[in-house]
């Protein structure tokens, strides 16, 4: 697998990677978000539902301290220590059945009074019931007495406030009336005369006149054993809390306190591990703050007071309001981090690849410009020199004539130039074949380098014949620098050459003169180089620089 398909593989699983990642951090940074906006509601909620449950166990002292001070007051009272101390002798005995004992005492005049009282007592109170007990536990006046099912000649003593009360403590708890059928709170006052006692005063407060204990959603109220005596949700009435002591109660109890002896527990747990995988972004330290119940949808705060009068408790299940806000919001923000991240990082990543991609181009153009440069630089060489030889191409060397010669005017230096011609050269190519011939004109070339300096220019001018440019030299020197050249072209044969090649050459060389045009000079060197051929070839000759005027084949060689 090359580069570019390995990259082209890798990209999008990285990306896709990255996206993995982004998700995973923007769930982080949801959980974070939530948590904090979680833990302020619970705090807020946890403020408002003390408040509601503070509230609610003051409202239930200051009830009940008012309802306990009517028996209290009452029990204070002569009229009532009189009448009760007058009804000592009232008792149950095997003799006297309960319709009689009633008729008896219902009958008694002194007690009318009594129960007149009771009965005026019991309307400005505010109380269900009051009446009162004799020692012997007999009901010997209530404020229902004209009633069919009034307490008057009952025996009293199974029931706990009273058995309690005969003691001589102040008794008072929750229970359901046994003629009644209504639930309510039994306050029983003991009433002493002379020290002695002679029974007690007992009210009954409705609890459907406490309703109000119970005004707010998810409040209910509990009893000393457990039960739950009344809630705003009514479907919770009777239940009981966990672990409540009425569970362990033997089923006679259950009936007589509370007319029934069935008590469903009212589920209120922490949240458990289906709860918890709901929001699994919820710390322990927040989970541990809030229950749940199988009535409410959501998780919910749960408040007590417990040790109220009566051994009453409030309570409070306040469910978390904000909760299906929360868990949208936590969606919600994911979503909103992820977005932005990976646009982020999608911008991110486009900018590489592009970046990446220009690197690339940029260096794909500078590559090409380079070779552009290179070909450039190969086609001017070849331009300027001929193939063949490696001598400068005849046009090249015929601008660089110009400029030599203007060159040597401005620096006042002489100028040599000569025009070499290979003997008999068609014989060659026709003795040894054009390849030969070819080898030969290489030859030559390599000889003029070899012979003569590096400032010195060599010519291709067309076929066997070549100029030879000689800066900064006067004709003396000139002549022999080109008679050397002869000598060697002669003597030092090419090993590439057959050794009957026999080449030589003819030069001819004249100087630059003050007034010289370059078809001038050239004039003269093939003049000079006509008169080494016809004097016999493979010689050179020089024509000085004041000979002459052009021929017509220098003047035609030069346009
Ligand atoms: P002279 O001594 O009078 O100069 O006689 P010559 O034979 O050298 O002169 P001529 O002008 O009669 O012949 C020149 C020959 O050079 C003719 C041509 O075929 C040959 N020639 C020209 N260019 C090339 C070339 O590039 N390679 C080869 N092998 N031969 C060439
Ligand atoms: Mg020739
Ligand atoms: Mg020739």
């Amino acid at each position: 697998m090359n580069r570019t398909s390995l990259r082209q593989a890798t990209g999008p699983i990285s990306f896709l990677a990255m996206l993995i990642a982004c998700w995973f951090v923007a769930g982080l940074i949801a959980d974070r978000m939530v948590r904090q906006e979680l833990d302020a509601t619970l705090r807020t909620e946890h403020q408002m539902s003390s408040s509601i449950v503070d509230n609610m166990a003051e409202v239930i002292a200051s009830d009940l301290a008012m309802s306990r001070s009517i028996p209290g007051t009452m029990a204070e009272m002569g009229l009532i220590q009189h009448a009760l101390t007058q009804s000592q002798d009232y008792a149950v005995s095997g003799a006297t059945t309960e319709t009689a004992l009633r008729t008896a005492l219902v009958g008694r005049t002194d007690l009318t009074a009594v129960n007149s009282f009771l009965r005026d007592a019991q309307g400005f109170s505010g109380l269900d019931t009051i009446w009162l007990v004799n020692a012997n536990g007999i009901c010997i006046a209530s404020s229902n007495s004209d009633s069919e099912h009034t307490f008057v000649g009952r025996d009293m003593r199974t029931r706990h406030y009273i058995s309690q009360v005969l003691l001589g403590a102040f008794a008072e708890n929750y229970g359901v009336g046994r003629e009644t059928g209504e639930p309510g709170i039994f306050i029983a006052a003991p009433v002493y005369d002379d020290g002695m006692l002679v029974g007690a005063v007992v009210a009954k407060v409705g609890i459907a006149r406490l309703r109000h204990w119970v005004a707010h959603a998810g409040t209910f109220v509990a009893d000393d054993k457990g039960v739950v005596i009344m809630a705003h949700n009514s479907a919770l009435e009777g239940r009981a809390l966990p672990d409540a002591a009425v569970l362990k109660m033997s089923p006679t109890d259950r009936m007589s306190t509370y007319k029934r002896s069935d008590f469903p527990t009212l589920q209120i747990h922490s949240a458990n591990e289906d709860e918890h995988r709901q929001a699994p972004w919820i710390p322990a330290s927040l989970w541990s703050q809030l229950v749940t119940t199988p009535h409410l949808n959501t998780p919910a705060m749960y408040q007590e007071r417990i040790g109220l009068n009566s051994g009453l408790s409030a309570h409070l299940v306040d469910p978390v309001a904000a909760w299906p806000d929360l868990l949208a919001n936590h969606r919600r923000d994911r979503l909103l981090v992820f977005l932005t991240m990976a646009g982020v990082v999608g911008l991110a990543w486009v900018i590489s690849v592009s970046w990446a991609r220009e690197r690339r181009h940029h260096r794909a153009t500078r590559d090409l410009a380079d070779q552009l440069t290179s070909a450039n630089a190969l086609l001017s060489a070849e331009a300027r020199h001929d193939a063949l030889t490696g001598a400068l191409s005849r046009r090249y060397f015929l601008d660089l004539l110009k400029r030599e010669i203007d060159q040597a005017r401005a620096n006042g230096e002489p100028l040599c130039m000569a025009i070499a011609d290979l003997d008999h050269f068609k014989q060659i190519n026709d003795r040894f074949g054009h390849a030969i011939g070819d080898r030969a004109l290489e030859h030559f070339v390599e000889s003029c380098r070899a012979e003569l300096r590096a400032s010195d220019a060599i010519g291709r001018l067309g076929g066997e014949e070549f100029g030879i440019l000689l800066p900064s030299t006067k004709l003396s020197a000139g002549h022999e620098a080109v008679e050397r050249l002869r000598m060697r072209v002669k003597t030092l044969q090419s090993t590439k050459l057959p050794a009957s090649t026999g080449l030589s050459v003819s030069i001819g060389i004249t100087e630059l003169n003050a007034d010289d045009l370059p078809e001038r000079l050239m004039s003269r060197a093939d003049q000079a180089l006509y008169a080494a051929k016809s004097g016999g070839r493979d010689r050179t000759e020089a024509v000085p620089p004041d000979d002459s005027a052009p021929t017509a084949r220098t003047a035609a060689a030069l346009t």
